[in-house]
């Protein structure tokens, strides 16, 4: 991954949450305060104006990762924010201090991400969370052989199915914790959102 290809993918998850805040923010509404997408579009909306269009001088890969977690802290409140935000300054170490990685580097750079997220978040699978797409996503394009962008090419279809299974479990974690049993029949917005990252990585990747 080159740091040009980073940027495309925080601009397109940026236009992914975008188009759907309505969506992420009506699911968040059912089983949490309805503020998912408003809270993670302006984060990811200052995350574009960090690195300005045709700005061709983009700083390095460990940086970038350190510049996004930091934005996605201070502006989205909320869990998400938090996680997010302090997974990738956490995860930012696995980058290099250059603007390309190997495919190895990116893996581990996620996996770091993943860990963080679920030992600040204390979260685990079947918490009815964002890590309900994260850990099955990065597990996957560990143990799956094959070259990375085929493997890649698989996530869309299958974090779409994760975030699908979400809606059958009762939330143990997050603001859905306290409705018990009334959380079960809704989509995590978390998990909405991470398969909505998931499909950018993809198609950043691979083209
Ligand atoms: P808030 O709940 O503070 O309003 P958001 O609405 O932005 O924050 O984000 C809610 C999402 O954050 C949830 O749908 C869930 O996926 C994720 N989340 C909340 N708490 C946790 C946690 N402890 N671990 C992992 N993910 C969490
Ligand atoms: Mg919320």
């Amino acid at each position: 991954m080159t740091s040009d290809q980073f940027r495309q993918l925080w601009i397109c998850f940026a236009e992914q949450v975008r188009a759907y805040t309505d969506t992420l923010n009506d699911l968040d509404r059912a089983i949490g305060d309805g503020d998912h997408g408003t809270n993670l579009a302006r984060g990811l909306n200052k995350v574009r104006a960090v690195w300005p269009n045709g700005d061709l001088s983009l700083p390095d890969l460990q940086e970038m990762s350190k510049q996004v977690g930091m934005t996605l802290l201070s502006t989205v409140g909320g869990a998400s924010g938090a996680l997010w935000g302090s997974g990738l300054l956490k995860a930012a170490q696995a980058l290099p201090q250059e603007d390309v990685a190997g495919d190895d580097t990116v893996i581990l750079w996620i996996e770091t991400l993943v860990n963080n997220i679920e030992m600040r978040g204390k979260s685990q699978v079947g918490d009815k969370t964002m890590v309900d797409v994260m850990r099955p996503a990065i597990n996957w394009l560990m143990e799956t052989p094959g070259c990375f962008r085929e493997r890649l090419e698989a996530l869309p279809a299958l974090t779409t199915q994760w975030m699908e299974s979400t809606k059958d479990l009762q939330a143990k974690r997050g603001r859905a914790a306290y409705l018990g049993a009334r959380s079960i029949g809704h989509i995590d917005p978390g998990s909405f959102s991470a398969a909505l990252w998931w499909q950018c990585l993809s198609k950043v990747v691979a083209c």
